[in-house]
């Protein structure tokens, strides 16, 4: 019922990633979107006119008249989504998370702090239990890693747990809408690709090992795992494609692999998760899939898409992965983390 629902918060309404988290939670069976909260620049405005809304379909009308708060404002919310800049998302959300919120982050700044959740619910649920280290009261801080580094781990976590891992090559072919909003200019991405993304690589070699470490008393032990990156920007609106090549512990057999990914299934399956998909990998066989225009919506936009596997002459395999920047890696992986902390019992 909708009186029962938790009243939510999001940070940095404005941007490309709080209006998805504006879409996204538009009818939740458990959030409520009440603030809205972004710069000086759109504060004191009705949100409706502080936004340019961009993405298909309507702005919700629930959230329309809402008048857009200061990150200087005290707010109501128990729990708040933040999709803040990240040069002002460290400070703030260590701020609100002192006041006793509940802050599920999308920015880069807390990811490695020894007492946060770097979290992907499907890959490590366990390391929730960070948050009984954290010093700021009722209020936690939990991260979503970056929008590259959730499609990599999810496609490789039933490798690493049915065959092991030694060492990940990726190249990446990522979206404009990852740049946030309103990004970069039509004259510098149109009929062009940019070999370049300000500290993506060092992120998504980094991040996997936090992910896939081992959670203890002492925080998180990162997992030993060479990872080379490369990124690139290409002239796609939505949906980060990857290269992926995979060294084995143990080399398995072709259909074993995809047998790995088609059986994988973890806590936001097991719980039913509102924003949990079925499956969270699927592999396909065709030879030119996965693609962003066909595959980044699957189950909502928060599957993984896998395909192309074949030998690799010199790792073991290669493979291409395709999930939705903004929904997966974004707003939808934040609000996946969230129902996991409210089934968990750290979201009352
Ligand atoms: P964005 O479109 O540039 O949005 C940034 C938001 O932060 C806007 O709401 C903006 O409000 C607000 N903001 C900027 N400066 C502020 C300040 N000084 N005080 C308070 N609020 C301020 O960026 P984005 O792409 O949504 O990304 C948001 C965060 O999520 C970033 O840390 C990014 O790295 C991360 N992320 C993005 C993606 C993606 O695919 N886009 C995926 C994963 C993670 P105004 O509109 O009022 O300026």
């Amino acid at each position: 019922m909708k009186e029962n629902k938790i009243p939510v918060g999001v940070l940095g309404a404005t941007g490309s990633v709080g209006q998805k988290f504006i879409q996204l939670l538009e009818s939740h069976p458990y959030f409520e979107v009440k603030e809205v909260i972004a710069s000086e620049r759109s504060a004191g405005k009705i949100y409706a006119q502080a936004v340019n809304w961009f993405l298909p379909g309507k702005l919700p009308s629930g959230v329309s008249n809402l008048t857009v708060k200061s990150t200087e404002t005290e707010i109501n919310c128990p729990l708040l989504f933040s999709g803040l800049d990240a040069s002002v998302a460290g400070e703030v959300e260590e701020k609100y998370a002192r006041a006793g919120h509940i802050v599920v982050s999308n920015s880069k700044n807390h990811r490695f702090d020894p007492d946060v959740p770097l979290l992907i619910p499907e890959v490590n649920a366990d390391h929730l239990t960070l948050l009984d280290q954290q010093k700021f009261g009722k209020g936690k801080i939990v991260t979503n890693p970056n929008c590259s580094t959730i499609g990599l781990v999810i496609a490789l976590k039933p490798l690493l747990d049915v065959f092991g891992l030694e060492q990940v090559n990726v190249v990446t072919l990522q979206a404009i809408s990852g740049a946030g909003y309103p990004g970069l200019s039509g004259v510098t991405i149109m009929e062009n690709a940019i070999p370049f993304i300000g500290g993506e690589e060092q992120k998504i070699e980094s991040e996997p090992l936090k992910l896939f470490g081992k959670v203890g008393s002492e925080g998180v032990t990162l997992l030993d795992l060479p990872i080379s990156a490369q990124c690139n920007r290409v002239a796609v609106i939505d949906g980060h494609l990857l290269s992926v090549q995979v060294k084995l512990k143990r080399r398995g057999k072709r259909e074993e692999l995809i047998k790995a990914w088609q059986n994988f299934s973890a806590a936001p399956q097991e719980l039913d998760l509102p924003s949990a998909p079925k499956q969270p990998v699927h592999y396909f066989e065709e030879d030119d899939y996965p693609q962003p225009r066909l595959h980044r919506n699957l189950e909502n936009g928060m599957a993984v898409s896998v395909g192309r596997l074949r030998e690799c002459p010199i790792f073991d395999y290669k493979f291409s992965v395709l999930s939705h920047n903004t929904v997966r890696g974004a707003a939808g992986g934040a609000i996946l983390c969230a129902e996991l902390m409210k089934a968990k019992g750290f979201i009352e």
